[in-house]
């Protein structure tokens, strides 16, 4: 049975509660995890708290070469951490693999640039003044974590939270927490208490975790919803934020977009993770003089998709989460086919499967009011649209509560770039889909939260800046009382 991780041991929940972890893909049991409720995030936030007096003051190279030998312990790990998250995600293995690398490759990337600066120095207003401002870390960090991308979401958090001197209390999504817990034998090269895990659901772990009262900082991500309630919580205590919510995002093809790169591309961004992906291209816009063309051949292409055990090297797409998750995307299906949309492929569960799989399905003639554009569908459901001018194109991709990401196809800079400077969302990807870099922060606009994670933003989201004045000579000023030796003007 999988056990917490609090102050560098390995302990059961002090309610002796557990609940199973289940393979999608099977519906069969993997394992058992403790069911934490307030009282083990009590200890974790107290092991956190007593861990961060001492962290912050641990030089940024001594921290750099600690993040650089987690990275070195997780590449070393990465098939059994992998087969983990596939196993309880359903995330196809070689994606696993993916995101076990980017796992390290981001503690690589935090040991090096939190040990860069750790403020500015200033003009001063003034002879024999020195200005300066230094970064400081917030403090104890709870870091909540969702179901599609376990162990990203949360190395975009840990990473950057302990490089800025936070210590963190990690939880991870009730269906996911194995691979975290597996992952966590890499942080027991840190000093005690500076990485805690906790386990269980939003209710009993991470609404307790959001309250504590010694939670400096709240770094989440998840559904907008959550998101909302976590901010309205933080209110009371003025607690810091960061939210990196839901989104619908748009991709656009525009009409001299070569298919031959853009099907594929639009097919990948749409049914990778089985479309579970904040940014996947939930809402797909067609110059209408191609539109009958890609059609046509995103149908055949998503007819080559094989949908099956995401242990096989060679499955592109995996089952959904939950039965709770599948029967969602399959109502969301209906009510958009209701709504106008024609159905050209799929729209079922997918035959001869036993565990939570839908098959890719394309449904075109989505209007701007269906349900599909205007719903967060978390399945593959590839939802289309078609457009007769860029005008039409950048209003339609703007027509949304939410801004992630955003995506195009073209092979015009003066399209690309006009649609990039007028379309809201904190990613933009042209010719290229969903890519993620290091160095580039990642966040959303509008309902889809804010703060950065990655980058240098996302090292400033875990830290708060001090604004240091210092005089070095000890003189009196001429600017203080009494006013009387000054005249009025
Ligand atoms: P969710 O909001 O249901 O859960 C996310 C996490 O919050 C889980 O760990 C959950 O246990 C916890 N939680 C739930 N209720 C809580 C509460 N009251 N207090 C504190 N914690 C609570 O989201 P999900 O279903 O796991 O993930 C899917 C959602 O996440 C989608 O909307 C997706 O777009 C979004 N997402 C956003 C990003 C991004 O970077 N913007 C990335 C991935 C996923």
């Amino acid at each position: 049975m999988a056990q917490l991780f609090i102050g560098n041991e390995w302990c059961e929940s002090l309610t002796r509660r557990t609940h199973p972890v289940i393979n999608p893909s099977t519906l069969e049991k993997i394992d058992q995890v403790p069911e934490s409720d307030s009282k083990d995030v009590d200890r974790a936030v107290t092991a956190a708290k007593q861990a961060q007096k001492e962290w912050k003051k641990i030089p940024g190279v001594e921290k750099a070469h600690l993040l650089h030998e987690i990275a070195q312990k997780i590449r070393n790990d990465n098939k059994e951490i992998a087969k983990l998250l596939t196993l309880e995600s359903g995330k196809p293995l070689i994606e696993s693999l993916d995101c076990v690398e980017w796992v390290a490759a981001c503690f690589d990337y935090y040991a090096e640039i939190g040990r860069h600066e750790r403020g500015f120095s200033l003009p001063p207003v003034a002879p024999h003044q020195v200005n300066f401002t230094i970064k400081e870390p917030y403090g104890v960090v709870a870091c909540i974590v969702p179901f599609n991308f376990p162990l990203l979401l949360m190395s975009w958090k840990v990473a950057p939270a302990i490089a800025a001197g936070n210590t963190v209390v990690v939880k991870p999504a009730e269906q996911t927490p194995l691979s975290t817990l597996r992952m966590a034998r890499a942080f027991e090269l840190l000093p005690v208490g500076v990485v805690n895990v906790v386990t269980g659901t939003g209710e009993e772990v991470g609404d307790p975790l959001v309250r504590h009262p010694d939670v400096d900082m709240i770094a989440f991500t998840g559904s907008t919803e959550v998101g909302k309630g976590i901010m309205r919580l933080a209110a009371d205590r003025v607690k810091k934020v960061n939210l990196e919510l839901g989104s619908i995002d748009p991709l656009i093809v525009f009409e001299d977009a070569d298919l031959e790169v853009a099907v594929p591309g639009a097919a990948w961004a749409r049914y990778l993770n089985a479309g579970q992906v904040c940014t996947s291209s939930k809402r797909i816009y067609v110059a209408e003089s191609i539109a009958g063309e890609f059609v046509r051949r995103f149908v055949e292409h998503t007819k080559t998709i094989r949908v099956g055990d995401p242990m096989n090297p060679e499955t592109d797409v995996g089952p959904l989460i939950s039965e709770e998750q599948l029967r969602k995307v399959e109502k969301q299906v209906e009510k958009g086919l209701k709504a106008g949309g024609e159905l050209l492929y799929g729209g079922k569960r997918a035959p001869g499967l036993k565990g939570w799989y839908y098959l890719p399905t394309v449904i075109t003639k989505v209007k701007r009011d269906n349900p599909l554009f205007n719903e967060e569908v978390f399945g593959p459901i590839a939802a289309i649209s078609t457009f007769k001018t860029e005008d039409e194109a950048i209003e339609e991709a703007n027509n949304s509560l939410y801004g992630l990401g955003a995506s195009i196809y073209t092979g015009s800079l003066k399209t690309a770039m006009r649609a990039m400077e007028e379309i809201k969302a904190g990613s933009f990807w042209i010719n290229d889909p969903l890519s993620d870099n290091d160095a580039g922060p990642f966040g959303g606009m509008r309902q889809s939260g804010f703060g950065r994670e990655l980058g240098l933003e996302g090292l400033d989201a875990f830290r708060e800046t001090k604004h240091v004045h210092l005089d070095y000579v000890m003189e009196r000023k001429s600017y203080w009382f009494p006013y009387k030796n000054r005249s009025v003007p």
